[in-house]
């Protein structure tokens, strides 16, 4: 079953405008190719990345002799699967133990991210403690799992120290961090992000790190920029992109993992708290094709 079923989605659009472009050409010419690149630009996959696929999509044509048509799918379809694929950095690290700071500005869906997370990683068999955020609270009495917390406004690096402190005396395997996500002030962000890096590395030296930045994919062209100043911010070792239910804007997958070497490591289709997927570069992409 497709987690993108919606005819409104991006999936079924773009794929219905290529096919229609496709089958209405009897030759592999420059008007199919422009007609390409206008569908791309428009499925919100952007200039520069656009641009990229469609270099590669002439030279794969020439090398391969590619003369109908209806090979240039499978030959774009190879294309945005490889801009995609950042192979085995996709997945989450499996460590022990294990510290998940999770970042990205306020809405964009970090905590329903953690929540779902938090019950991703205990299915697993893995346990899990969460730190900080009011609302972690339900997410933690919805998975069983302990909540680290303190008052409102609390220093966010205190709410993780003792986070790491219980975290060891119970020998947790994954402790997932929330943040909070004031962009608008990018001085205050970086000093925030830098204390808590300081207090993980002294504090728990020993446990391996992921740092994710969550993007909602309806926001299209503004998770691009979030990605750049983020990165800018902090090393970020994979993205979550959420809200892929139902938005006509997933073409931004593409472009994300085009522009930076971030791999999607999962993306977000939904509220509950099974609707967190794993990012699989192929099923991703096949899902605009196979229709
Ligand atoms: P935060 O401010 O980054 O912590 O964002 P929240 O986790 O509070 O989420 C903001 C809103 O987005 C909430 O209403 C969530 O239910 C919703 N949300 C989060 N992820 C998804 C998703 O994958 N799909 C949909 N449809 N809604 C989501
Ligand atoms: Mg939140």
């Amino acid at each position: 079953m497709s987690l993108f079923s919606e005819k409104k989605s991006f999936f079924g659009r773009l794929s219905e405008k290529i096919s229609d472009a496709i089958m209405l050409r009897a030759s592999v010419d420059e008007d199919l190719m422009d007609e390409l690149e206008e569908i791309l630009i428009t499925s919100d996959i952007g200039m520069d990345t656009t641009m990229t696929i469609m270099e590669e999509l002439r030279k794969n044509i020439k090398n391969n002799n590619i003369t109908e048509p209806a090979r240039v799918t499978g030959a774009l379809k190879e294309i945005m699967t490889g801009l995609v694929d950042k192979g085995e950095r996709q997945k989450l690290s499996q460590e022990k133990p294990l510290v998940v700071l999770v970042i990205g500005i306020n809405g964009g869906g970090k905590t329903t991210t953690i929540g779902k997370l938090a019950y991703k990683c205990r299915k697993e068999g893995r346990t899990v403690m969460l730190a900080a955020a009011e609302q972690l609270v339900i997410w933690g009495q919805r998975n069983n799992v302990n909540v680290i917390k303190h008052k409102e406004g609390a220093d966010p690096s205190a709410v993780v120290y003792d986070a790491i402190q219980s975290a060891k005396a119970k020998g947790i395997d994954v402790l997932i961090c929330d943040t909070a996500g004031r962009l608008q002030n990018k001085k205050n962000l970086m000093d925030e992000l830098e204390k808590m890096n300081r207090v993980i590395d002294r504090e728990f030296p020993e446990a391996a790190r992921e740092t994710l930045l969550v993007l909602d994919a309806t926001t299209g062209k503004n998770a691009v920029s979030q990605a750049q100043e983020f990165g800018n911010v902090t090393d970020i070792t994979g993205i979550v992109l959420t809200k892929l239910d139902g938005t006509a804007k997933g073409g931004i997958a593409v472009t994300v993992a085009d522009q930076f070497d971030m791999p999607i490591k999962f993306i977000g289709v939904g509220e509950g708290i099974e609707d967190l997927k794993e990012f699989v570069p192929e099923e991703f992409i096949g899902g605009i094709f196979d229709e």
